[in-house]
This record gives structure tokens, C-alpha cells and sequence, in this order.
């Protein structure tokens, strides 16, 4: 399938996890891809395995808490494919711990990445897409969380920052929707990836699995169609929409 044929896809957060696996089907779908990740050694073996199957991908070095870095990653990948119609702004980092216990810089650090993060990325993006003349077919998708919208103890500040994330979402689409890029959000629930597996790997991690309807985390390619979706044509009149995907975690 080459639903993404011609776009240029920018991925933060690729070097593993939910990024590694939307640059991978955004590359089979036909897009160039640029990883952004800060290791950028796993960035460029992904990169490479990606090229080997005769699709474009560039590992490009970033720390999305940087203005500078943000910037300097975009010049990256319009440098090797031209500009960047199509962004997902993934990176996002976890502290764990009970109100009491989190610390300032835990708060801190965990906005930086997750909520300044989004916004210099959509904003870098949604910015060089005006002055290319190319943000009526650009698209911006947000990584938010089920917990950003049902309160998650024992994670507040992350619970907090995708709740920042999702209304970021709906605020980029209101205030770009004559230009463009559209932006939407996907809300996953719980999947096995680097930012949970040592807390499913916990007796309390396990029980929390069982309390889910269908007592399982999401499959590995439970995102895939949603993502796709929203990156492609077909997604011209869905913006400012928060997708929610969560194999009724929630419910
Ligand atoms: P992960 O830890 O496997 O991946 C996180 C990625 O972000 C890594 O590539 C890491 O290098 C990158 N990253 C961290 N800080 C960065 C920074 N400052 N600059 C650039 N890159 C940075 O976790 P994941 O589960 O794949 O998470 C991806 C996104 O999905 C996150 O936003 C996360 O909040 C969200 N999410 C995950 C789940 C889940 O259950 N795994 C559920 C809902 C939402």
C-alpha cells in the first residue's frame, strides 16, 4: 500500500516502542520517514533496517525539551527529503511515584519532554508547513493517553501532562484551521513498550492488568489503522479530534 506516498513523515521519540513502530508502517506505506530520537545509534540501525526494504528513512538527533534541537531537526530532515508535511509528536517520558513522593524535577522534567516538547514540535512543523505553501495537506498527530483524560494515580504528573497534550491538540487545530495542518490526538490505553514494562513486570502492574475488561495490555499493532489513518488524505476533514484506543480499558 502507498497511502502515504509522497509525504515526508517526521516521528519524535523513533528510537523504540510506539515511534519505532509508526515510522515503520509510515515507511511501508511509502512516506520518507525522519527518526528523531536522542540515541541516535538505535535511530540509525532503524533507519537503515527501513532503507534495506527500499523505503527512505534519516536518524536525526533530537531533545524535543530544546528549542534549538527542535529546530535544528527540521533543517535535518528538509535537508534530505524537502519539507515536512506530516508530524507525530511521540516522545513522551513517565515518572511514577504517589503525589508525595514525586519530586520538582520529576514534575519538571516530565512536563519539559511532554508538554513543551509537543508544542515546540507542532509549532516548528505547523510553522515551516504555512511557509512552504504546504499546510493544507499537512497533518499533526500528538501521542496523548487514556490518562489524560481518567485520572492515573500514582503518575500525576504524566496524567497531567496528556491532559495538557490532548487540549493542546484541539487548541493547534482551532487556531490553524483556515491554513492548516490539521492536528488530531490518539489517546492509547496501556501497551507493552520500555515506558511500562517494569511496572507490568510487578505483581500490582499484573492486577492492574486484570482489572481491564479484557484483562490484556493493546496488541502491538492494535495503533496501526487509527495512525495511518490520520496521517494520510483521507483524514481532510478530521481535525482537532482525539482518538481514543484503548480495547475498552477505560470502560
Ligand atoms: P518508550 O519509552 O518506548 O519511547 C519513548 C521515546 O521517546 C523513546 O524513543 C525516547 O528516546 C524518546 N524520548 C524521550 N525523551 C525524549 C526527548 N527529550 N527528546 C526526544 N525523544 C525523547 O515509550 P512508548 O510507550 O513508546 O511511548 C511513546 C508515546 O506513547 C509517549 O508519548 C507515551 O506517553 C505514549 N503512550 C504510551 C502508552 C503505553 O502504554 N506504552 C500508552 C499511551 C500513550
Amino acid at each position: 500500500n502507498d497511502t502515504l506516498a509522497g509525504r515526508t513523515v517526521l516521528i519524535t521519540g523513533a528510537s523504540g516502542g510506539l515511534g519505532e513502530r509508526f515510522a515503520r508502517i509510515a515507511a511501508a506505506a511509502g512516506a520518507r520517514v525522519a527518526l528523531c530520537a536522542r540515541r541516535v545509534d538505535r535511530l540509525e540501525q532503524i533507519a537503515a533496517d527501513i532503507g534495506a526494504g527500499g523505503r527512505q528513512a534519516l536518524a536525526v538527533a533530537l531533545d524535543v525539551s530544546e528549542e534549538a534541537s527542535v529546530k535544528e531537526a527540521f533543517d535535518r530532515a528538509e535537508a534530505a527529503f524537502g519539507t515536512v508535511d506530516t508530524v507525530i509528536a511521540n516522545a513522551g517520558i513517565e515518572h511514577s511515584g504517589s503525589v508525595f513522593d514525586i519530586s520538582v524535577e520529576q514534575f519538571d522534567q516530565v512536563f519539559a519532554v511532554n508538554v513543551r516538547g509537543v508544542f515546540l514540535t507542532a509549532r516548528e512543523a505547523a510553522r515551516r508547513m504555512q511557509e512552504a505553501g504546504q499546510a493544507e495537506r499537512g497533518r499533526i498527530v500528538l501521542v496523548s493517553s487514556i490518562t489524560g483524560q481518567s485520572v492515573a494515580p500514582g503518575i500525576l504528573p504524566y496524567s497531567a501532562s496528556k491532559a495538557a497534550v490532548s487540549h493542546m491538540g484541539r487548541l493547534f487545530a482551532r487556531e490553524w484551521a483556515r491554513t492548516g495542518p490539521n492536528v488530531n490526538c490518539i489517546s492509547p490505553g496501556y501497551i507493552a513498550t520500555d515506558i511500562n514494562h517494569d511496572w507490568f513486570a510487578t505483581e500490582s502492574g499484573q492486577k492492574h492488568i486484570r482489572t481491564f475488561p479484557r484483562r490484556r495490555l493493546l496488541d502491538e499493532d492494535g495503533l496501526d489503522g487509527v495512525v495511518l489513518y490520520l496521517l494520510s488524505d483521507a483524514a481532510k476533514n478530521t481535525t482537532g479530534a482525539n482518538f481514543t484506543v484503548d480495547d475498552g480499558q477505560t470502560l
